[in-house]
């Protein structure tokens, strides 16, 4: 399981989570809401070990991981988490394949097959030699979610993977990922402002000053 405990984050005097709690087991989908500025890519920098917590703990797969040192905790992202950002973040001189290849290569998992038969899941064989300047944005996406999974990971973190794109590329981008997860038994932490991608979630957490909230959401 992919877990935060009792996460605090400040920057400056400025206190963005105060104390949040979040679990996800392997297979499941849980989206996270909240407006915008509430803390939602801070709470996923630190549940993927790209940020440490001021104070809590994070842990992947059983094992206590914002305590240790950069490299290591590199490794093990690697080997255990696929990260899906708004902005692609394809390296743009390297081909569609072999931005799919990159986890498999850093945690010595998963191979060329692998990758070719996710490219096809997510519609884009053919475009395996591609470089990232000549495809959409739609395209891109798929890329960063064929890539997530290429290495088996427990879990998948997406910020707003869908956010560049329009309603019916959104909804086809988060649709493949739930589902490739699913099939995979990764979990999935979704972090999104659309109301119509929560749907895809086994459940949705609304973030509101800093706290995970019950109260139902009226976002704009
Ligand atoms: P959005 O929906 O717009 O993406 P968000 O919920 O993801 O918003 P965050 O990006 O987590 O919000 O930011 C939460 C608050 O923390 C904001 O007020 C932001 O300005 C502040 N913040 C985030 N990162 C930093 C940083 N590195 N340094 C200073 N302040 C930061
Ligand atoms: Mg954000």
């Amino acid at each position: 399981a992919l877990e935060g405990r009792d996460l605090m984050q400040a920057f400056g005097p400025q206190v963005v989570l105060r104390g949040v709690s979040v679990a996800v087991q392997p297979g499941e989908v849980v989206a996270v809401t909240g407006p915008s500025g509430s803390g939602k890519s801070t709470l996923l920098h630190l549940l993927g070990g790209l940020d440490a917590p001021q104070s809590g703990e994070v842990h992947w797969a059983g094992e206590r991981v914002d305590v240790l040192g950069t490299q290591v905790r590199a490794q093990r992202r690697a080997a255990q988490l696929g990260l899906v950002f708004q902005h692609h973040y394809l390296l743009e001189d390297l081909t569609v394949l072999e931005n799919v290849l990159i986890p498999t290569r850093l945690s010595g998992r998963g191979d060329e097959s692998r990758a070719r038969a996710l490219l096809g899941r997510v519609g884009l064989t053919g475009r395996e030699s591609a470089y990232p300047a000549v495809l959409s944005g739609g395209e891109r996406q798929r890329v960063a979610v064929a890539r997530a999974l290429a290495a088996h990971p427990a879990a998948v973190l997406a910020d707003e993977p869908t956010g560049s794109l329009d309603r019916a590329n959104a909804q086809a981008v988060a649709q493949l990922l739930v589902n490739l997860a699913r099939e995979e038994g990764a979990g999935v932490l979704l972090v999104t402002h659309d109301d119509r991608l929560t749907r895809y979630a086994d459940r949705t957490l609304h973030l509101l000053d800093g706290q995970f909230t019950d109260e139902a959401p009226d976002f704009a």
